[in-house]
C-alpha cells in the first residue's frame, strides 16, 4: 500500500506486514512518520517527533 508524505506529498511505499509503531521515512524529504493505526488497506501516520525521548526507564 501507499501513503502520501504529510510534508512534501511524495508517495511512500508501505509494506503489507507493517506494524503499529514502525517508522516510515519519506524518500523525498527524509521526514519520518510513525505508524499509529492500521486498517485493512490503509495506514494512519503521525509525525515521528519523539527522537530523544527516553521511554526505556
Ligand atoms: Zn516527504
Amino acid at each position: 500500500m501507499e501513503q502520501k508524505c504529510q510534508d512534501c506529498d511524495a508517495t511512500m511505499k508501505i509494506l503489507d506486514d507493517v506494524v503499529v509503531g514502525e517508522i516510515i521515512s519519506c524518500p523525498d524529504c527524509g521526514n519520518e512518520f510513525e505508524v499509529s493505526k492500521i486498517d485493512s488497506n490503509s495506514v494512519t501516520l503521525s509525525p515521528a517527533e519523539s527522537v530523544g525521548e527516553d521511554w526505556g526507564e
